[in-house]
């Protein structure tokens, strides 16, 4: 695993003070690096199985939302890793069909494309965060992650003037250093109880057909809205979901909310 350790990861997890090891000190500091390491690691195994189905929801609320804890007809549709040159389009789209949504967007994003993140605020929809840049926090150190978070808190403080309250980390993978520093400042960490994948398609329909059955209250939905890390036409296919997808929520009796109103 590519991650490099330096003093302030060490001092982080209460790795190499050895001084209180005094007899076979080879075994017991290996033993100890072995047993922060995996500490360390423990979140993102058990959430590795996001790549390949929906997630098994493997670690308690109080870390991880992965949905809301509700019996009201409301669901939260999120949209990852923009704002990109077309996210107007998905936000006229969202006007249209009377759907508030919430965005975890990119802080590199954001400093690119500062007055879409504006009107995203202003159309009443929730700007949250997906960190500064697309790392993968498994092969990104501590003190990488803890950079990477500050960097996009303050993103969001420059141009929305104010942190946000959610964070999602990219892939859908953390570690302990990602609990520890959305916590440091006071983001909650939310998944998503159903995705569409529709990066991975063409046409609407099988995207729809792998969302439908999670439409049910207190989902979180994930889609993507852009091309910035997804294949070129995502977003495009993603808006062509938006009206089907909200006929079935409508057909069911759900309403989409943000997730600031979902989880309340
Ligand atoms: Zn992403």
């Amino acid at each position: 695993m590519p991650v490099a350790l330096d003093g302030y990861d060490m001092v982080m997890f209460g790795i190499g003070r050895t001084d209180s090891i005094s007899r076979n000190p080879v075994p017991a500091v290996a033993g100890a690096a072995a047993g922060a390491a995996l500490a360390y690691f423990i979140p993102s195994v058990l959430v590795l199985p996001t790549f390949w189905k929906d997630p098994p929801e493997s670690l308690p609320a109080k870390l991880c939302r992965w949905r809301a804890a509700t019996t009201h007809p409301e669901v939260a549709l999120t949209f990852d890793d923009g704002p990109s040159f077309d996210t107007a389009r998905t936000l006229d789209a969202l006007d249209e069909l009377d759907i508030q949504a919430t965005f975890f967007v990119l802080g590199t994003q954001m400093c690119a494309q500062p007055d879409t993140v504006l009107e995203m605020a202003a159309r009443g929809h929730e700007v949250a965060s997906h960190g500064f840049e697309h790392r993968h926090h498994l092969l990104s150190s501590p003190r990488a992650i803890r950079t990477d978070l500050a960097r996009a808190v303050q993103a969001h403080r420059d141009i929305l003037g104010r942190p946000p309250r959610f964070y999602r980390p990219t892939y859908g993978q953390l570690c302990a250093a990602t609990l520890i520093e959305a916590r440091r400042h006071g983001m909650e960490v939310v998944l998503w109880s159903r995705w569409g994948k529709e990066f991975a398609e063409s046409d609407p329909d099988p995207v729809l057909r792998r969302l439908e059955p999670g439409l049910v209250p207190g989902a979180i939905l994930l889609l993507h809205d852009n091309d910035v890390s997804c294949r070129t036409g995502t977003g495009a296919l993603t808006r062509r979901v938006l009206r089907p997808l909200r006929e079935s929520l409508q057909d069911k009796g759900l309403k989409p909310v943000t997730l600031d109103r979902l989880l309340r």
